[in-house]
């Protein structure tokens, strides 16, 4: 970040740290790149790839979007989701990223065009690509809102999230537990929730391109199997190794 960070902002990354980092497993050396007021032509805030000259991802916040500090009765749910793209850059050889920025740009170019609301398309058809990637930012969204909500309700301090592995690792089965639940916990609060059993099946053509459906089929399913940490880094594995739509992540889980 150029400049110095605003205080609101310096917290929120510091906190969306202590709860997403422990599921994660995993977090870019040094800090976060920040551009704050993003002034590009972009509607919406987003993340490079791959800036210039650090080579590394940059998130770009916009200072009129209300889910940045949580305005007019949005969540703030924007740097979150946001990181959630950092990591998940930071997790690809350069190569990789290169290829995924061409796809990734072209798509944000689109939604600069039509203006797209500030709402995310959970359960609305992309791209596989823009899917796979959308599907990480709703995860770290809806995983922060859970943990915000488990915080106020338990009168915890913000450092239990990242303290005993043993709390992480409940509060993670109780997010995997209720999202895939008939009445999600989250549906009262979030405007634009759509739970994920109201999406099109797993395994059809508009479940690969819909990011509800990935979320659900990636982290969710397998996050009730085994946990919620072990999805996700299966999942950046994967992309790491230039998977980076469902159909491909499917078939190589049956090649295993
Ligand atoms: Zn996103």
């Amino acid at each position: 970040m150029s400049g110095e960070t605003p205080g609101w902002l310096g917290s929120q990354l510091d906190t969306a740290r202590q709860i997403l980092e422990p599921i994660f497993g995993r977090w870019p050396s040094g800090p976060v790149d920040v551009v704050y007021p993003d002034r590009s032509p972009a509607r919406m805030s987003f993340v490079e790839p791959l800036a210039w000259p650090t080579g590394r991802p940059r998130m770009r916040l916009k200072a009129d979007d209300p889910r940045v500090r949580g305005t007019g009765g949005w969540p703030a749910v924007v740097v979150p989701h946001e990181l959630a793209h950092v990591v998940h850059f930071d997790a690809m050889p350069l190569q990789l990223r290169l290829r995924v920025e061409a796809s990734y740009a072209t798509w944000l170019a689109g939604r600069l065009v039509r203006g797209a609301p500030p709402e995310h398309h959970t359960a609305g058809t992309s791209s596989p690509l823009v899917a796979w990637l959308e599907a990480f930012g709703l995860l770290a969204e809806r995983y922060w809102l859970f943990a915000q909500e488990h915080r106020r309700i338990h009168r915890l301090p913000g450092a239990s999230h990242q303290g005993p592995q043993r709390l992480v690792h409940d509060l993670a089965a109780a997010f995997v537990h209720d999202e895939l639940s008939d009445a999600p916990r989250l549906a009262a609060t979030t405007p634009g929730y759509v739970p994920v059993c109201e999406l099109p099946p797993a395994g059809t053509a508009a479940a690969a391109s819909t990011e509800g459906c990935v979320y659900r089929d990636v982290f969710l399913h397998p996050g009730a199997r085994t946990s919620l940490g072990l999805a996700v880094a299966d999942y950046l594995d994967a992309s790491a190794g230039g998977i980076l739509n469902m159909k491909d992540y499917v078939n190589r889980r049956r090649r295993r």
